[in-house]
């Protein structure tokens, strides 16, 4: 092959790969994601997807998120919604013109039904490990809530899915130039997890974080005030959540951070603060409910 041809061909691969990383977007972007999911934020009502910034597109329903984080070198995709939801995901990722065969990694939040449930589909379709903490591997593979859980008892198992890979707290994961952050956020359940990365647009490059579900939330026979790790592990999460750089965050359930508005444009999609903020408030709630467990 001459050297002009072999370029041709360089260039070629170039186009196809930047195409792969970042199609015409064939949907209509953020503001349709939010008039589609008005009113509704139900687990698996379906919503179109959206690019949320640079190559970090929402796939997931109208009340839980799922995200592809595009690379030329494959995707990785972040929790995988309900069972029911799993099959909108996959097409929500085809919309954009990506091929879920090349989903080369899954990750998960927290190992509750809603946003794992769809795992073990997902990865069948695409053929993408999974990576997590040690802490989430046991109930990620069996599908039942951890016996510790204030929620135990509660809430639904969902369908295991094996685990492939561990991934240490503050290590990336990494796939061609994609490199997402694990911080060890425990506390809603024991394995949970947040995570960062830098995505770019237009020379502009942000921290994103998918911060995990900080809420202490199980029934009234449950008594966080009697499981002060449990409460501590909390603590310690908020206190990392307010530290991390954070530009745009992301959240399991979309509406925890405000995400169709600002993606609609109604509110800004970068705030420093925004971390800070939703860890402040999830620590506010917390106060609250051990200030009524105290009172009964
Ligand atoms: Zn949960």
């Amino acid at each position: 092959m001459s050297v002009r041809a072999a370029a041709g061909f360089a260039l070629l691969g170039l186009l196809a790969a930047s195409a792969q990383a970042a199609p015409a977007p064939a949907e209509g972007g953020g503001a349709v994601l939010a008039a589609a999911c008005a009113g509704k934020d139900g687990w698996n009502d379906p919503a179109p997807p959206a690019r949320i910034f640079g190559n970090v597109y929402y796939v997931g329903t109208c009340g839980i998120a799922a995200l592809l984080v595009a690379s030329p070198r494959g995707h990785i995709l972040i929790d995988g919604a309900t069972r029911e939801a799993a099959p909108l995901v996959a097409a929500n990722i085809r919309r954009l013109g990506f091929d879920p065969a090349a989903v080369r990694i899954l990750l998960n939040s927290h190992a509750h039904a809603d946003h794992a449930g769809g795992l073990a589909a997902l990865k069948r379709l695409t053929g993408g490990r999974l990576v997590a903490r040690a802490e989430a591997k046991t109930v990620l593979e069996s599908g039942a809530t951890d016996p510790a859980d204030p929620q135990a008892g509660t809430i639904p198992d969902f369908p295991g899915v094996a685990v492939d890979r561990i991934v240490a707290d503050g290590k990336a994961v990494r796939l061609g130039p994609l490199a997402l952050t694990a911080v060890a956020t425990p506390g809603h359940t024991a394995g949970g997890t947040s995570w960062r990365w830098r995505s770019c647009e237009q020379g502009t490059c942000r921290t994103l974080v998918y911060a995990d579900s900080l809420t202490a939330v199980g029934p009234d026979s449950y008594r966080f005030r009697d499981h002060p790790a449990l409460v501590a592990a909390f603590r310690s999460s908020f206190r990392r959540i307010a530290a991390l750089p954070c530009d745009i965050l992301v959240t399991p359930h979309p509406g925890a951070s405000n995400l169709f508005e600002r993606l609609a444009g109604r509110a800004p999609l970068a705030d420093r603060g925004a971390c800070a903020a939703y860890a402040a408030a999830a620590g506010r709630r917390l106060d609250e409910r051990l200030a009524r467990e105290a009172s009964r």
